[in-house]
Order: C-alpha cells, then sequence, then structure tokens
C-alpha cells in the first residue's frame, strides 16, 4: 500500500532518510514529522529551526506541528523568543496521525494491537514472526526512532537494503568457515516433518565462532535408510573437508548404531553422538 506522501515534502529534497531544505539548503536525517518543526521554527525538537523559511510556509508548518493560529513571534529573529508549544490536536485527524503520540493524548495499546493482527491476517504471515527476535528488533528500532520514522519502499529493500545485508549474512559465514580449519566443527542433524508429513534432514555446523545452517534435504520418510542418511551425512562432511568435522550430533533413533557404525567406517577420526535434547526430550 503506498501512503500518500505529506505536502512538507515539497518544501525539501528527499534524500532517502534525509532531507535537504529548499530555503537553507541544510539537509537532516528525518522525515515529514522533523520537516514541519525545522520550517515551523519551533525550537527544542532536537532540529535546527530554518532561518530562511517564508513566513507562509512558516505559518502552514506551524499550524500542522498543532500550534494556534496567530502571527508567529520569529524564533529565530529573537533568542528570547519562547518556545511554542504545540498542544492542540483538534485540527484534524490527519494531523492528529502525523504529530506526537504525546501531544495527542493518551496512547490507545489496542489500536496497535489491531494493526498488527491486520499486518499479519492480510499478508499471510506466520503468527511465530511476532516472536522473533528480528521482527521484535524492529518494532523497538521504529519505537526508538519515533514517528518520522518512514518506511523504505520494496525497491529499496529489494536493490539496496536486502543486498547489503547478503553481503554481511555471507561475511559472517566466511569468517565462521574459515574458522573450522583452526577449531574444527561438529555437524548437528536432526529429522522433523512438517505440517505436509514431509520429512527433512537438516545440517547445521557448530564451533566457537558461531552457528551456521548448512543444508536441508527434503525425503521420503521410506527413502529414510541407513545408507541414504550415511550418503547424506558424507556428501556434507566431504564438503566441509573430512578433516574439519570434529564431531557429528544426531536425533535419529532407530538408525543410530548403524548409521554411526557405517560412518565411523569412512570417517575414523569422527566422534558421534545422540542429540541430548532429543533424548531429554523423550524421557
Ligand atoms: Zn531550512
Amino acid at each position: 500500500m503506498v501512503r500518500k506522501k505529506d505536502r512538507f515534502w515539497s518544501y525539501v529534497e528527499d534524500l532517502d532518510d534525509r532531507f535537504k531544505c529548499n530555503f537553507c539548503r541544510c539537509d537532516f536525517a528525518g522525515g515529514a514529522y522533523r520537516i514541519k518543526y525545522h520550517l515551523a521554527g519551533v525550537k527544542g525538537h532536537a532540529i535546527d529551526i530554518c532561518t530562511s523559511v517564508p513566513e507562509d510556509v512558516k505559518n502552514e508548518a506551524y499550524l500542522a506541528i498543532g500550534g494556534i493560529n496567530k502571527k508567529l513571534k520569529s524564533a529565530s529573529s529573537s533568542s528570547n523568543a519562547q518556545e511554542s508549544k504545540a498542544t492542540s490536536c483538534s485540527t484534524s485527524k490527519d494531523l492528529c496521525q502525523a504529530t506526537d503520540s504525546k501531544m495527542c493524548g493518551k496512547k490507545d495499546k489496542s489500536v496497535v494491537n489491531k494493526l498488527l493482527a491486520q499486518l499479519v491476517m492480510v499478508n499471510n504471515i506466520s503468527l511465530d514472526v511476532v516472536q522473533t527476535t528480528s521482527f521484535i528488533r524492529f518494532v523497538q528500532g521504529v519505537a526508538d526512532y519515533g514517528p518520522e520514522y518512514k518506511l523504505p519502499s520494496n525497491l529499496t529493500l529489494q536493490r539496496k537494503l536486502i543486498p547489503n545485508l547478503m553481503v554481511k549474512i555471507e561475511e559472517y559465514i566466511r569468517r565462521i568457515k574459515n574458522s573450522w580449519s583452526i577449531t574444527g566443527c561438529t555437524l548437528m542433524s536432526s529429522i522433523w516433518s512438517d505440517v505436509d508429513q514431509r520429512a527433512f534432514i537438516n545440517v547445521s555446523a557448530y564451533s566457537p565462532s558461531g552457528a551456521i545452517f548448512l543444508k536441508s534435504f527434503e525425503v521420503s520418510r521410506a527413502k529414510i535408510t541407513t545408507l541414504y542418511i550415511k550418503d547424506i551425512i558424507s556428501s556434507v562432511i566431504d564438503e566441509i573437508g573430512s578433516d574439519k568435522v570434529v564431531q557429528l550430533i544426531i536425533d535419529y533413533t532407530t538408525n543410530f548404531e548403524s548409521t554411526r557404525d557405517m560412518l565411523i567406517g569412512k570417517y575414523p577420526q569422527l566422534y558421534i553422538t545422540r542429540c541430548a535434547t532429543y533424548g531429554i526430550q523423550m524421557l
């Protein structure tokens, strides 16, 4: 959904998370909320006031932040000018949404909760997402940034933000894989099925530098034989280099002994153990 751009963006140049004032040519971080305080000449909102804004634009911005309609006392021309307090939010609903919630009276958590439920339902998002660290950090980040936070476009996300993140993830994975030649790594493999009863063999690697997910093999239950598991694990070990894999932890109970014997026959240095967590869960 494309949100209508605040009209005050027409007085500045959009620099993607920043803006450059058309009047004083200074640039600042932030969005519409900060543009209005800059143009309105209201001090005390963590942004310098504009020294070149025309009087009509200044009045317009002042009204938009909830100021009363009176001739403004220029904050820039008088150091003794009393800081204006934006208290009125009765101007319009739109104004109320655009300004600080503290100015708009009591915060209503149920409104935000309803927006979250709508987001999850309309976009078919898994309910687990709301409890993930990444989602919680994003919401906290928006709250910390303040009401002037402007969501990036899907194009910015696709062409800039995600590729930048991919570079960082690849660096992280490369750093961890490089550490295996010094410390070695432990492979952890488990079998699980999804709601459609499809079975997967997942393989992750752990070392003192961190843990990474390596591979997931979709398999049908009928194929999960000792030989098949041995082939899958062998392919991962050979890809990493058998001298870098010191331990294998698996949670397969039915095939454990036979899988262990076959793998130790091929990789005698490998230490193979059952998954302790799985064992505890099975008690
Ligand atoms: Zn300016």
